[in-house]
C-alpha cells in the first residue's frame, strides 16, 4: 500500500510542452480505456491549455469500439491512415512500459522526435524517454495524466474528465482492483463535479459489447480450465475458435478478468492466437502471486498483479511455460503444488 502519492517531475513536462510546437502522443498495441483516455486528455490540454495547434495522436490498432463514443475518437491514426513519421518536437507516449509497446509500425516516429517524454504506471526500470513521469503506484495513465493536468492548474473540461474518468474506470475494473486508493476517488469525484457521468461512461465502456465478444466470454467460461491445487485457472484460444464465432481480438479484452470469479483461483490467465499469428498471454492475480515477473520472464511486463506478453512460439509452447512458471510461484509460497 502506497503512502503518497510518488513525486513526479510535473514542472518539466509543462517546460517541455510550452516551448514545443508539435506533439505526437502514442499509446500501447491493442488500446484499452486507459490507453485511449489518456491520448484525448493529452490533445485537449495541449489545445486548450497550450495552445498547440500541431497535435498528432496514433494508436496502432485504433480505438476500441467500446471508446469510439468519445468525442474526438474518430481523429486517431492506426497503423492503416497515420501519415509517415516526420519531425517532431516531443513524441509522447502514455500507457506504454517500454518503446516497443507502441508496434513496429510506429519505431520510425520516434526517432525523428526531439524528445521523447513518458506519462505512465507500470512498472519499469527507470524508464526509456527523456522524460519519464512515471509512478508504478498510480491507478492508471489518466490518474497521471489528472495530476498533471492538476499541478499547471489546467481547466478540466467536461469531455477531459470523461476521458479521464473513463480511463480510471477502465484500469481499476469498475473500482474494484487493488489499484482502486483513496487518491482514485478523490480524482474522480473531481472529474464528476467537473461533467464526467459515470452511469452514461459504464454503460458505453461495458455494455457495448459486440456479440462476438459474448459468444467468446460463453466459449471461455466454457472452456477454461483449472490446474495448480485449483489455484490456476487457465484458458487457451486457438485461432480457429475466433473464425468459428466470428470473434476478432478486439473481442478478448476483458475475457481474463472473467475468470477471476472463480472462488479458488488465485492466477487466471488467457494465452490466445493474434490475427498475425503470434501468441498473447493475458495474466491477473489476485494479490499474492506477481505474474508481473512471470510475465517479464516471458519477455513482456505490465504491473505485479495484472500482466501480459506476446511470443512467436506456439500457443500450447507459451501456454506449457506459463502454468510452469505460475506452479512454481505457488509452490515457492505454499510447497509443492499438484500438476
Ligand atoms: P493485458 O492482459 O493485455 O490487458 O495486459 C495487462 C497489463 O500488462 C497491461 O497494463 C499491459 O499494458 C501490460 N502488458 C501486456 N502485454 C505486455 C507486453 N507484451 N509487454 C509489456 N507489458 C504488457
Ligand atoms: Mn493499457
Ligand atoms: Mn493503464
Amino acid at each position: 500500500m502506497r503512502t503518497g502519492p510518488v513525486e513526479l517531475d510535473f514542472d518539466a513536462l509543462d517546460e517541455l510542452f510550452a516551448k514545443a510546437e508539435s506533439v505526437s502522443v502514442f499509446c500501447h498495441i491493442n488500446a484499452d480505456g486507459d490507453a485511449i483516455g489518456a491520448m484525448l486528455a493529452m490533445e485537449l490540454i495541449l489545445k486548450n491549455h497550450y495552445k498547440k495547434n500541431d497535435v498528432k495522436l496514433f494508436s496502432r490498432d485504433g480505438v476500441p469500439e467500446f471508446m469510439k463514443f468519445l468525442p474526438g475518437a474518430e481523429n486517431i491514426y492506426d497503423a492503416k491512415n497515420a501519415p509517415v513519421a516526420a519531425d517532431v518536437d516531443v513524441a509522447l507516449l502514455v500507457d506504454c512500459g517500454t518503446a516497443k509497446r507502441i508496434g513496429r509500425e510506429f519505431s520510425g516516429h520516434l526517432e525523428k522526435a526531439g524528445k521523447i517524454a513518458v506519462v505512465d504506471h507500470h512498472v519499469t526500470d527507470g524508464g526509456f524517454g527523456d522524460l519519464n513521469l512515471t509512478d508504478p503506484d498510480a491507478s492508471s495513465a489518466c490518474e497521471v495524466v489528472y495530476r498533471f493536468a492538476e499541478s499547471i492548474a489546467a481547466v478540466i473540461d467536461p469531455d477531459t474528465a470523461t476521458y479521464l474518468y473513463a480511463g480510471i474506470m477502465y484500469d481499476t475494473g469498475r473500482f474494484i482492483h487493488s489499484n482502486t486508493t483513496p487518491e482514485v476517488f478523490r480524482i474522480c469525484a473531481e472529474l464528476v463535479a467537473a461533467g464526467a457521468k459515470p452511469g452514461e461512461i459504464a454503460e458505453n465502456v461495458f455494455n457495448n459489447r459486440a456479440l462476438s465478444h459474448l459468444k467468446l466470454l460463453g466459449y471461455s467460461l466454457s472452456n477454461m480450465e483449472i490446474t495448480g491445487d485449483g489455484k490456476i485457472a487457465y484458458l487457451l484460444i486457438p485461432r480457429t475458435i475466433y473464425d468459428e464465432l466470428g470473434a476478432t481480438d478486439e473481442d478478448n479484452e476483458g475475457i481474463v478478468e472473467q475468470l477471476g470469479a472463480y472462488r479458488e483461483c488465485e492466477v487466471h490467465t488467457t494465452i490466445t492466437e493474434t490475427a498475425d499469428g503470434r501468441t498473447r498471454v493475458s495474466m491477473r492475480s489476485t494479490g499474492r502471486i506477481n505474474v508481473g515477473s512471470i510475465c517479464a520472464e516471458l519477455g513482456g511486463g505490465g504491473h505485479v498483479f495484472a500482466a501480459g506478453a506476446r511470443s512467436d512460439d506456439p500457443l500450447e509452447e507459451v501456454a506449457r511455460r506459463v502454468l510452469e512458471k505460475t506452479r512454481a510461484a505457488l509452490a515457492a509460497l505454499d510447497g509443492t503444488v499438484e500438476k
